[in-house]
């Protein structure tokens, strides 16, 4: 089997869907990895790094498996033969005319997404691995913004109190920016709708933030919250966001607009100089005053909502997605190293959503 690992090519994207680290690991698979030029040089993996370990430098685009991080573009969906199985982000809920592209171009598409999150499955769970990534990126952003110290300090020109944290939505993202928080020496408090998470919470070394809304859906997410509960869930934001001169926001339900946490009275109740990081933006944000992919100040306080954190730290991203991806390659081969979806397995089943039964 060839696999091919292709350049990104949207704007700001600086991940790699394979490291040279990974390929000695495919090889002894009897998988041969042939990589476009300058896949890895957005996080600072030169080609040599990749032939050296046993990749070769080529048309990426023309191997029967195509390794990818963002979705692909109508451009790129061109450039692959009919049958080949391409695997990557694909957006699955939201993006439906990328995903009829791809089916239309005779590629069986595996979303990374759409990996069923069973134990069996969780090394090749992508979606926390960025978001791990993407919870530490933002607090640093936040550090960043804020006009203040994280850590309490004391020295001779006096003492400073730490600042105080609150991270809505609880996930792996949010406990990622809890637990980042807390090692800068911030007080971290966090938040959501899932009971079960508070003792994880607890676990970063954070407080609970209880506002006795529980909201539990499938598959361990969260549901959306009825009009009723939404307008109580935001009066007591606005009430407990007073004494927080950071708040992190990554909440989400699966297929939906993000629900909105903070309204723009909780906004201008917080502390002058405060910080939101709106980790949200890309559905629609949590904050009412959130303008995805830039900076704005209201009301004293500055409102972040970066679009893609994980192409911010591209080195360890690429390599976390890359030991993802090739747990889920090594699940496509059979023992001769030949490529074989087998589709009553749940994880291949979960994850297919184009071309699927196609020979490939
Ligand atoms: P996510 O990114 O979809 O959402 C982030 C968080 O936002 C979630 O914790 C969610 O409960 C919360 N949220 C949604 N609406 C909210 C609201 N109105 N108010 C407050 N919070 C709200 O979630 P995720 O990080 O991808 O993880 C979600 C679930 O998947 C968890 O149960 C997690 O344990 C599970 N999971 C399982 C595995 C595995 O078994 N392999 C791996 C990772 C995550």
């Amino acid at each position: 089997l060839t696999i091919g690992v292709v350049k990104e090519s949207r704007p700001g994207e600086r991940r790699v869907a394979m490291v040279p680290k990974a390929v000695p690991r495919l090889a002894r698979n009897g998988i041969r990895v042939v990589v476009e030029a300058g896949a890895g040089s957005g996080a600072a993996l030169s080609d040599e790094a990749y032939t050296e370990a046993g990749a070769e430098i080529g048309d990426a685009w023309k191997a029967p498996l195509v390794l990818k991080v963002t979705p692909p573009t109508r451009e790129e969906i061109a450039k692959l033969d009919k049958g080949t199985v391409l695997i990557g982000f694909l957006n699955p809920l939201s993006d439906v005319d990328g995903v009829k592209a791809l089916a239309d171009a005779g590629v069986t598409g595996l979303a990374v997404e759409s990996i069923p999150r069973i134990s069996r499955a969780q090394a090749m769970d992508a979606l926390s691995s960025q978001s791990s990534v993407a919870g530490y990126r933002a607090v640093l952003r936040a550090a960043d913004r804020l006009p203040r110290f994280f850590p309490m300090l004391t020295s001779a020109a006096g003492t400073v109190p730490p600042a105080e944290v609150l991270v809505l939505g609880a996930g792996v993202a949010g406990l990622q920016a809890l637990a980042t928080a807390r090692r800068l020496g911030a007080r971290t408090t966090g938040y959501d709708v899932r009971p079960e998470v508070a003792e994880q919470v607890k676990s970063v070394g954070a407080q609970w933030l209880d506002l006795g809304i529980e909201a539990v859906g499938e598959g361990g997410y969260a549901r959306e919250l009825t009009e009723e509960e939404r307008a109580e869930q935001q009066r007591r934001l606005t009430e407990a966001i007073t004494k927080f001169d950071v708040v992190v926001t990554t909440a989400l339900v699966p297929g939906r607009k993000a629900p909105t946490l903070v309204t723009a009275a909780a906004v201008e109740g917080m502390p002058a100089g405060g910080v939101i990081v709106d980790m949200a933006g890309e559905s629609g944000g949590n904050c009412e005053l959130t303008e995805p992919g830039t900076d704005v100040v209201r009301h004293g306080v500055t409102i972040t909502s970066p679009l893609n954190l994980p192409a911010d730290m591209p080195a360890h991203a690429s390599e976390l997605y890359a030991r993802n991806l090739t747990e889920l390659v090594e699940l496509l081969v059979d023992d001769e190293g030949k490529l074989h979806l087998d589709f009553s397995d749940e994880i291949i089943a979960g994850a297919c959503v184009t071309g699927r039964g196609e020979e490939s």
